[in-house]
């Protein structure tokens, strides 16, 4: 088995008052095209990987994000305060967050294996084919 892909990762927003590191597997690297990502983004679509929570440090500056609740009590977008930048996802009483892929400094080895809310996806974009099945393990 592996180890690279428990390596520390490192991250942060644009201005660099916000950054982070992870530890742990990444989990369902993914692009999600609903209305929140759309509207959160200004662009067709976000991109998503999961970490364990526990292993999550803010390193930055202005330390934690601010956050916005999408769904009121249940889960919350981070975001830097100073430059905009959307960098993770939270569900209240959650064990892992979500990271967009691109808060990750380095992130070119994580492939979106999935597409969340294909439904509501501009028309002028190919989809992310469901490969998932055959990266388990
Ligand atoms: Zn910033
Ligand atoms: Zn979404």
């Amino acid at each position: 088995m592996s180890t690279s892909g428990t390596e520390l990762r490192s991250g942060g927003c644009l201005c660099g008052k916000i950054k982070f590191t992870v530890v742990g597997e990444p989990d369902y690297p993914h692009t999600c095209s609903c209305p929140h990502c759309q509207k959160l983004s200004g662009g067709p679509m976000m991109s998503w990987v999961s970490f364990p929570l526990v292993g999550l440090v803010w390193t930055g500056a202005s330390g934690t994000p601010s956050w916005y609740y999408t769904f009121e009590g249940e889960t919350k977008r981070g975001f830097c305060p100073s430059c905009g930048s959307q960098l993770c996802a939270l569900d209240d009483g959650g064990d892992t967050i979500a990271i967009t892929l691109s808060a990750l400094d380095e992130a070119t080895d994580l492939i979106p294996v999935n597409q969340s809310f294909r439904g509501d996806a501009v028309t002028w974009l190919p989809q992310v084919s469901d490969t998932r099945h055959s990266v388990v393990g």
